[in-house]
């Protein structure tokens, strides 16, 4: 069993999702033992179009309007998709039938949606998944519906029948038992001949209200249903050659990674790069699958193989950043020497929500500095003086306060485990571009070092029209040219 994962820039237009049906036929092929098992992420930017279509209805009567012209434009940009799949002959048959069926009944449905967030003035976590969740639920009935018109049997599913997860509604966990059971109807479908194709994204909680697994949650859906069929695969469709040593974007020299092991390629992907999503790799590991990131756009580009190994030459395999960042500090020496101090700072800061992406200490025990998004820093900040008030008033704890304007940048590799020097390099590399350093972390696997630096244009050596882009971009390309160019 293989399950194809595709991502938005995939399936972004009628010319792609019939490449990508091409694809999924030759994989299925009578010849091929592969029985795949397909995971479809939306049309490239239709999430983003449904979540502002959602925040726009809250905006009143005219606002509403404005809301329905936009679920308008979706479905005549679904419904140009869909005519574009097959020819004109066709146009009446079962290969479509199903699919303008299927999409009269969404748009009817996300059309009442917005008509109630707009008259009720609220949009809750669980609306914004119900409006959301469309993109995927469109989109699986456009592959499908490709498939068929190419002759291969197909059957569009919805991941809210398969996935079964809690209600943390925008970040749902899957429950793999559950999950597991239901997975079997896609197995038999597959083996029976029928490709399933079912919606990445979202899932449902046992009593069947549609969760969303977060941003970018379509490969960890196909990680969760690989895991849960016992695939003996699961391919990520994107559109690049593979998991590469940095954001193809930023760095002209970021080059194609053969091979990486499930932590190397899970640092990776906490830490910035966005070709998988972060959780991809727990669903995978614990059911010891394989996952293989491919090009759609150049498909005998043999990608990036992720598993239980490490190989591959060089310390660092990849460099990552984060931006929009910021770094909040407890400090004060009245702290030193009191336990529980830090335990009490990331409680409070977990109280918000609030991702700590890293934490560092000062060895006198009278800084704790925590990295989290620039977004979440207000209600961070709050809870934080809540919870030392009285140290505040005693003066024990002399300031909490945060710094926005920073980035995180991270090097990766299995090598540099035991390779001693590493952090020092990447320091001299930082400090000759310029970049000014506020903290340091190791990861306990010792498998990625990250370095705090400002995101402002102020640490930039260059002069006062050193933009902000240019800082971030600088370290990038300055730590990958030490690191993977020069190796
Ligand atoms: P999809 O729509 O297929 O899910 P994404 O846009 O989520 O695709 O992810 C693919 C993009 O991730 C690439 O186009 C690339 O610009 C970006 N990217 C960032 N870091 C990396 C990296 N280290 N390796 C590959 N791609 C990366
Ligand atoms: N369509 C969702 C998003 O844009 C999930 C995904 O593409 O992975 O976030
Ligand atoms: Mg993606």
């Amino acid at each position: 069993m293989l399950v194809m994962k595709f991502g938005g820039s995939s399936v972004a237009d009628a010319g792609r999702i019939r490449q990508v049906a091409e694809l999924v036929s030759a994989a299925a092929g009578p010849s091929e033992p592969a029985a795949p098992i397909v995971v479809s992420s939306a049309m490239g930017g239709v999430t983003d179009r449904l979540f502002a279509l959602a925040r726009t209805a809250l905006g009143g009567r005219d606002a509403r309007a404005d809301a329905l012209e936009r679920v308008a434009a979706l479905q005549r940009h679904h419904d140009e998709a869909l005519a574009g799949l097959e020819p004109a002959r066709l146009v009446d048959d079962n290969t479509t039938r199903t699919a303008r069926e299927r999409f009269d009944r969404y748009f009817t449905e996300l059309r009442d949606i917005v008509i109630g967030v707009s008259l009720l003035g609220e949009l809750s976590p669980r609306s914004l998944d119900a409006i959301t969740s469309y993109g995927e639920k469109l989109a699986v009935e456009l592959v499908a519906a490709a498939l068929r018109a190419g002759g291969t049997p197909a059957e569009a599913i919805s991941a809210e029948e398969i996935v079964v997860t809690d209600d943390a509604f925008g970040n749902a966990a899957p429950d793999m038992a559950a999950t597991t059971e239901r997975a079997a109807r896609l197995s038999d479908l597959a083996r029976a001949g029928t490709v399933p194709v079912v919606t990445g994204y979202i899932g449902a909680s046992p009593a069947g209200v549609t969760t969303t697994l977060g941003r970018n949650g379509s490969d960890y859906s196909a990680a969760i249903i690989g895991a849960a069929v016992g695939a003996d695969e699961v391919w990520i469709w994107t559109d690049v050659d593979g998991v590469m040593s940095a954001d193809p974007r930023l760095v002209a020299g970021a080059r194609s990674l053969p091979a990486l092991s499930y932590v190397e390629a899970s640092e990776l992907a906490y830490f910035g790069s966005k070709v998988i999503h972060p959780r991809t790799i727990v669903p995978a590991v614990t059911a010891g699958v394989p996952i293989r990131i491919k090009n759609t756009f150049n498909p005998t580009h043999p990608g990036t193989l992720i598993g239980a190994d490490a190989s591959g030459s060089g310390a660092v395999k990849g460099v990552t950043v984060i931006r929009d960042l910021a770094l909040v500090t407890v400090e004060g020496l009245g702290m030193l020497g009191v336990p529980g101090i830090a335990a009490r700072t990331l409680g409070a800061v977990a109280t918000t929500g609030a991702n700590v992406l890293m934490i560092s200490q000062s060895s006198s025990e009278s800084n704790i500095a925590l990295v989290i998004a620039r977004s979440e820093v207000a209600p961070a900040l709050r809870a934080l003086r809540d919870a030392f008030a009285p140290e505040l008033r005693r003066h024990d704890v002399d300031a909490i306060g945060a710094r926005d304007g920073m980035a995180i940048i991270t090097i990766v590799g299995s090598g540099m485990r035991g390779t001693p020097g590493m952090a020092g390099r990447f320091f001299s590399v930082l400090g000759r571009a310029g970049i000014n350093v506020s903290a340091i972390a190791q990861g306990s696997s010792e498998y990625s070092i990250s370095c705090v630096i400002h995101d402002d244009g102020t640490g930039a050596g260059s002069g006062d029209s050193a933009s902000s882009e240019h800082t971030v971009h600088d370290a990038l390309r300055a730590v990958h040219h030490e690191f993977i160019e020069t190796q």
